[in-house]
């Protein structure tokens, strides 16, 4: 580190959804906080707040590029997250998961910096055990239009764990599970986002398949409180290590909470079930909070009232 000056701290993806969260609370630590982000799911809306922050640097970039700056520590979270955004350019994504990886830790190696990835519940697939523990290896198709994501962040994490062995990186990889909360993107598609506006704007709520499939969702803050816990664990600590809320509903259920919170006359209807879209989901956090003396305080109805407050102020 460097003498007598705060942390200096990369964000990559530093301008999405968990990003700009990431960015607020670090630099409510005191850190300097260096956003790097090429916007194609971004925003700057998410971060023009903190533009005027002197520990704060903005720069346009694409993580696929080498980056040279000087940093005690590196968030990985530059890729698209949603399905939408993640199929529009599927070699893109894999580019950003796999080049983009390599330059960060390529970067970390030389700088000697900690580096944490966002990795996620997708390297999961479409799982077989329920719920998923980090032991579990996954049951992904290497082939179908979620794959670019799904293997893109597992290459990722091999590239993690190999840098690790071979050049004694310091790495911390987190598996993240569904996070919603404030400034989601709101034509991302996210289930969240997708039925809050809808029952905002008295549209059909779509469901996909019959709703019977489950995800379990965390709030955001939950999540980078987790994030910012895993950076601070010791060198031995590599993860990789879940981060979400065990707390699982079918989408069918969250629909009609999420009408009745909104208090809504939309109707539901059902839209075909996406292909390979995984039919359950749920974190085992036994790890997280053993390690980490962490696990997530905010309830779904909680958290889902404040991101309607959100949607309600930007529509
Ligand atoms: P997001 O799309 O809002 O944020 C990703 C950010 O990365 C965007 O600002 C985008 O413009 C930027 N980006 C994309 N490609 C880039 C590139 N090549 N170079 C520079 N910047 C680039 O998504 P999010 O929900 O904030 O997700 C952040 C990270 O967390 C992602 O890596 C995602 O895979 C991971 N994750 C998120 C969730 C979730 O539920 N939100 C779940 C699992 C994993
Ligand atoms: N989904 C839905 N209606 C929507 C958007 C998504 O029923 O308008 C479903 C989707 O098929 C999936 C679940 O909600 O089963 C979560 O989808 P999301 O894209 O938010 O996350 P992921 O599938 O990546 O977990």
């Amino acid at each position: 580190m460097r003498p007598y000056q705060p942390k200096r701290i990369l964000v990559t993806g530093g301008g999405g959804f968990l990003g700009s969260h990431l960015c607020e609370r670090l630099l409510d630590k005191g850190y300097e906080v260096i956003c790097v982000d090429n916007f194609f799911s971004g925003s700057k809306n998410n971060i023009a707040h903190l533009l005027k922050n002197r520990n704060f640097e903005l720069i346009r970039h694409d993580i696929i590029h080498p980056l040279y700056v000087e940093v005690d520590e590196i968030y990985n979270l530059a890729c698209p997250a949603s399905p939408i955004h993640y199929q529009y350019n599927p070699i893109k994504t894999v580019k950003t998961n796999v080049i983009g990886s390599i330059n960060m830790l390529g970067l970390a190696k030389r700088i000697r910096a900690k580096i944490l990835q966002a990795s996620t519940s997708e390297v999961y697939g479409n799982p077989e055990k329920h719920p998923q523990d980090e032991s579990y290896w996954g049951n992904v198709n290497p082939i179908g239009p979620r794959s670019c994501y799904d293997e893109g962040k597992r290459c990722a994490e091999t590239l993690f764990f190999d840098y690790h062995r071979q050049n004694n990186v310091r790495i911390k990889v987190i598996r993240i599970f569904n996070t919603y909360g404030p400034r989601m993107h709101p034509k991302d598609g996210r289930v969240i986002s997708n039925l809050i506006i809808q029952a905002l704007t008295n549209q059909p709520l779509t469901v996909y398949g019959d709703g019977s499939q489950t995800r379990s969702f965390c709030y955001v803050d939950d999540m980078i409180d987790g994030m910012m816990r895993m950076m601070e664990t010791s060198d031995e600590i590599t993860g990789p290590i879940n981060l979400g809320n065990p707390e699982e509903i079918s989408i069918l259920k969250l629909a009609e909470l999420i009408l009745k919170m909104c208090k809504s006359r939309s109707k539901i209807i059902f839209l075909p079930l996406p292909k390979d879209d995984p039919i359950r989901r749920r974190p085992d956090i036994s790890l997280a909070k053993r390690i980490l003396d962490w696990e997530p305080k905010i309830s779904i109805e909680e958290g889902i009232e404040k991101t309607i407050a959100y949607f309600k102020s930007i529509l």
